[in-house]
């Protein structure tokens, strides 16, 4: 729809206009900083930052409810900067002109309802949020739309040229920001780094398919990033890991999306997310927080963080009850099929904090909480999942197995909502999936395949047919029909089919 079209009240901020003031926040000591450079950590004490708007304020002189019919009369807008999480420009990048957008289709993922034997089985209603439908196939193409976004502005403003982009990643982040980075060559070149044999194929065939340097360093994740941690220190490089707080604005779209897709209406509801390095558990939260803030909904939902028992330091510093005696201790990580959640030493983890006590503060009650899941559990209902119609990884049967726990547990009653972040494709993890169908994951993982959910596929090629069609001779004419009836009887015969 055009813009003259839409209802005259409406029409004056359909279009959003660069506006606010943003500057990045050290978590530790307070300092603040201007944007013009990229920065990961404090200059003063070197925590880590967060984003803030400081002409926020300027926000709150729109009620919620104009907000509400501002986000859901955007959605008929066809303006390519807007069509993607720069729906929310406002909350996630003010600042920003929309010929600095980088819009590759990213956001506005479905929101798809289980069936209903799955619910039953569960004992809740719940949804998945298919972020795995994203361009490179995750979520983390939000949070890399708004870090490219960010770059391409520098470039446009002559704030920086000839940027080189890196990251250390579990393969989806690499795949993410190569994509992206590859939209705007030559002006962003990237170069990503990977734990040796600790991404699937398909992620390792991403980046390179985009043209990134692809490395591939010994150990695992927590060892890459403290590499490209010490060529952002050292170097003049652009770090796209979501220490880089412009990733977390861009993942703030989730929430926005998930309140929006209910009516704004977050009673009852729970958003249930996988936690690795917890820089997508902050986003939703914070994301969150400024939807509550500014009067677009009113309830804040509950929040669960899933993590591995292989890769669980969120969940042990959360099992202490008293926030005084809580002690973060970085966890030494085991082989986990939920493999881009295999994060001992979460980059987030001071932001995690931070919000998590903002978010239970603001909720008026204990809202956020980390359930844990075994690695059986993890395989067992993202299979399960997909049997029923959904496309959900391993991650996304983490999620469901820690709805599951939880459910249990009595965080969640059975009359309420559940959200479940479906992070990824489920072909970018298609190797765990057969390691199970072939009853041969190494043993550190600890999974027995279930009889039940095991598929193979089965050969049809009856002994007694001669001719089968080969590469360059087709069968015809008696050959071709004898081929074509064998074959039909015996899938018949397999299928226990009865003859019309
Ligand atoms: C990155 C990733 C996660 C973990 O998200 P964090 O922000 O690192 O906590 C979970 N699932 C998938 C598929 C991912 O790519
Ligand atoms: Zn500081």
């Amino acid at each position: 729809m055009r813009v003259n079209q839409f209802p005259e009240d409406i029409q004056p901020y359909l279009i959003p206009e660069p506006s606010g003031d943003l500057i990045y926040r050290c978590l530790e000591c307070g300092e603040q900083f201007g944007i013009r450079h990229l920065l990961y950590t404090c200059p003063g004490c070197g925590h880590v930052l967060l984003l803030y708007d400081a002409g926020f304020d300027r926000l709150r002189e729109i009620s919620g409810t104009l907000w509400r019919k501002i986000f859901d009369y955007r959605r008929m807008l066809n303006i390519p900067a807007l069509n993607g999480i720069y729906r929310y420009h406002e909350l996630i990048g003010p600042i920003l002109p929309l010929d600095s957008v980088v819009w590759l289709g990213e956001g506005h993922t479905p929101v798809v309802e289980a069936n209903a034997r799955l619910q039953r089985k569960v004992g809740l209603r719940f949804y998945f949020k298919n972020d795995g439908q994203n361009p490179s196939a995750s979520f983390k193409d939000r949070g890399m739309a708004s870090a490219l976004s960010y770059i391409q502005y520098l470039i446009k403003q002559g704030y920086a040229s000839d940027v080189l982009a890196v990251c250390a990643s579990t393969g989806d982040t690499s795949a993410a920001a190569a994509l992206y980075a590859s939209f705007l060559h030559p002006d962003v070149k990237s170069a990503v780094l990977l734990p040796h044999k600790r991404v699937t194929p398909q992620q390792l065939s991403q980046p390179l398919g985009s043209g990134a340097m692809v490395f591939e360093v010994p150990g695992v994740f927590d060892d890459c990033m403290k590499i490209v941690e010490h060529l952002s220190d050292h170097y003049n490089v652009a770090l796209l890991n979501s220490k880089n707080a412009w990733r977390i604005l861009g993942q703030e779209s989730y929430s926005y999306e998930i309140a929006q897709g209910f009516e704004y209406d977050m009673a009852g509801k729970t958003v249930v997310a996988p936690v690795g390095n917890a820089g997508n558990i902050t986003a939703i939260m914070s994301g969150f927080l400024k939807f509550h803030d500014l009067g677009i909904i009113d309830d804040l939902p509950r929040i669960i963080g899933v993590q591995s028992e292989h890769a669980n330091p969120v969940y042990k510093y959360y099992l202490e009850p008293d926030p005084q005696k809580r002690r973060f201790e970085p966890v030494q990580v085991k082989p986990s099929v939920a493999q881009a959640a295999m994060i001992g030493n979460p980059v987030s983890m001071p932001r995690v904090i931070r919000l998590v006590a903002e978010y239970n503060r603001r909720a008026g009650e204990q809202k956020t909480f980390v359930v844990e899941v075994s690695e059986q559990e993890i395989m067992d209902w993202q299979l399960r999942a997909n049997r029923n119609g959904h496309v959900v990884c391993t991650h996304g049967g983490e999620c469901l197995a820690g709805l599951v726990a939880a459910r249990k547990s009595g965080k969640i009653a059975g009359h309420e909502t559940a959200v479940l972040d479906s992070t990824a494709h489920a072909l970018k993890f298609a190797d765990f999936q057969q390691m199970y169908f072939d009853n041969n994951f190494p043993e550190e993982y600890g999974i027995t395949p279930r009889s039940e959910l095991i598929n193979a596929p089965e050969l049809v090629r009856p002994p007694d047919l001669k001719h089968v069609p080969e590469p360059g001779s087709p069968l015809a004419g008696k050959q071709l029909e004898d081929f074509v009836k064998r074959i039909a009887e015996e899938i018949a015969v397999r299928l226990d089919l009865k003859k019309v």
